[in-house]
């Protein structure tokens, strides 16, 4: 039975709250900085917390009942902007000087997932985690979370922003976003996924450029579409590579109506639990520093004054998880997710396709599956862009002499379990050697024929898919400006992002 404060100051939110284990309950008292123009300065916003946070501290301390002391103070040590966080923690140093109990360091963005996975009661979920700069999915393996994809650029809260601030709006764009999407159509916009990794710049630009053309409101739809649906692909392929059944959802842009139906939507189909907190637990909050200092509190994870300097650049999984028992990882009934079908028949389910093993054809069948949870366009666009540069893949990949497995285009309705549309799926038969006897033309379809298979040929597809790799990147053209950018050129070092 602890009573915990907690402080944030990681970037707008002067926050302080105080947890309380007996009741439960949390209560939060933020005083939010509102640049005048522009984005976040991080000077502004640190003399904000300068003004602000003794006030809120002094709020939430009211909140202590009668007869009962403070245990701990808890803070944001990182990540986040460096003049805020240094105010913050030179508060949180005083205060738990004063009070003359313990300091407990936390980092935000496992408070955003924390939080959640205490309101929902959930064991192992896995989190999507969508703030202003940082956009990643967590999942617990071992003793740490583990980062299992991520922006390579700005974060999913950033590039809204940015691209409201093109339009004059004022920050924070979110919601201004949300609110004119309701009336918007469809137009086009890049859809970047690599992995499971995630790319917002080409985007943003792409819809800033788009308002030239466009109502503002189909394009606020759009970028809501596209960027959702991105986060929710990779939200998926996490799930489905833990086999994980539980998802929560933290950070300011998770206020979003649209993206937390679209991921329910994408948990239901696959048989998993979705929770999304309450707004006040999304945004920045020192609500969910309080309830992770209690549990770090009570596994011993404190820190000596000395050693308290704060952290711009903590990456969640650099910080060792004390407060709960480490995930074995081992088991593979939890590395894989596993569904029965209606005959009786169970099968290993991915994110996006569904490969069958088919021994008595000789072929591997591969389905790209319609997904409900996304725009028509958006779902259509992407299986037919895929399932062609795939062929395109394997063409290439069989001139160059690599064993490859022959595509076909089987007839629309083959691909039974596909919930709707026709998208022609990739079937695999078996690999051949350029020159063989019975040989493909290259870069042409063929139908399959009786070619002893599977699972050799399965494993012979595995291998094809990481050879293409190299095959396609030495023959892929010199990108020119208005192409995408690429990985390399829109990287940022690791773990500069603030929330
Ligand atoms: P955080 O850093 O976690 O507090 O998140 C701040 C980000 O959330 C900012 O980029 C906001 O624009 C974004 N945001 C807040 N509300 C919404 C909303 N309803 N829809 C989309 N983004 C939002
Ligand atoms: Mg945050």
């Amino acid at each position: 039975m602890t009573l915990v404060v907690g402080i944030e100051g990681t970037a707008w939110a002067a926050s302080a709250a105080l947890y309380d284990t007996r009741e439960e309950s949390v209560t939060v008292e933020t005083d939010a900085y509102q640049p005048a123009t522009g984005g976040i300065d991080p000077s502004e916003a640190a003399e904000h917390m300068r003004e602000a946070l003794p006030t809120v501290i002094e709020r939430a301390l009211s909140a202590v009942p009668d007869g009962r002391e403070v245990d701990a103070v808890a803070f944001s040590r990182g990540p986040g902007l460096g003049p805020c966080l240094r105010l913050a923690g030179t508060t949180a140093r005083a205060l738990s000087g004063t009070l003359s109990v313990p300091l407990v360091g936390v980092n935000h963005m496992l408070a955003h997932a924390e939080v959640g996975r205490w309101a929902a009661d959930f064991e192992a979920p896995v989190c999507l985690n969508t703030s202003g700069a940082n956009t990643h999915v967590l999942a617990l393996r071992g003793d740490r979370y583990r980062m299992l994809g991520e922006t390579t650029d700005v974060g999913v809260g950033n590039a809204i922003d940015k691209f409201t601030r093109h339009l004059g709006w004022s920050h924070p764009g979110g919601p201004k976003v949300e609110r004119r999407a309701r009336d918007g159509a469809y137009v086009e916009l890049p859809y970047t996924v690599t992995g499971m990794d995630l790319s917002f710049s080409g985007l943003m630009s792409a819809a800033k450029a788009a308002t030239d053309d466009h109502p503002v409101e189909d394009v606020c739809f759009s970028l809501q579409e596209t960027a959702f649906a991105m986060l929710a692909e990779v939200t998926e392929r996490a799930l489905s590579l833990t086999g994980a059944d539980e998802l929560v959802l933290g950070g300011g842009v998770a206020q979003n109506r649209r993206l937390q139906a679209m991921l329910g939507e994408m948990c239901e189909a696959r048989g998993a639990a979705f929770h999304a907190p309450e707004d006040r637990f999304l945004r920045d909050n020192a609500g969910m520093i309080a309830v992770l200092g209690a549990r770090m509190l009570a596994a011993g994870d404190t820190v000596a004054v000395e050693e308290s300097r704060v952290r711009p650049d903590y990456r969640p999984d650099r910080a060792a998880v004390t407060w709960r028992d480490a995930d074995p990882g081992q088991s593979h009934e939890r590395g894989v997710t596993t569904v029965d079908e209606p005959g009786g028949e169970r099968r290993v389910r991915g994110a996006e396709a569904v490969v069958d093993l088919d021994p008595d054809a000789s072929r591997v069948h591969k389905r790209r599956v319609s997904k409900d949870y996304r725009h028509e366009r958006v779902d259509a666009r992407l299986r037919r862009d895929r399932t062609v540069l795939e062929a395109r893949l394997t063409a290439a990949a069989r001139r160059e002499g690599v064993p490859t497995p022959v595509v076909h285009e089987p007839a629309c309705g083959r691909s039974a379990s596909s919930s709707r549309g026709c998208t022609p799926p990739v079937s695999s038969t078996a690999t051949r050697r350029r020159g063989t006897s019975g040989s493909t033309p290259s870069g042409r379809t063929s139908s399959t024929s009786g070619w002893a298979t599977t699972p050799t040929t399965w494993r012979t597809t595995r291998w094809i898919y990481t050879s293409w790799k190299a095959v396609w990147s030495a023959r892929r053209p010199t990108p020119t400006r208005s192409s995408r950018p690429s990985r390399a050129a829109t990287a940022r070092p690791a773990g500069r992002r603030r929330p």
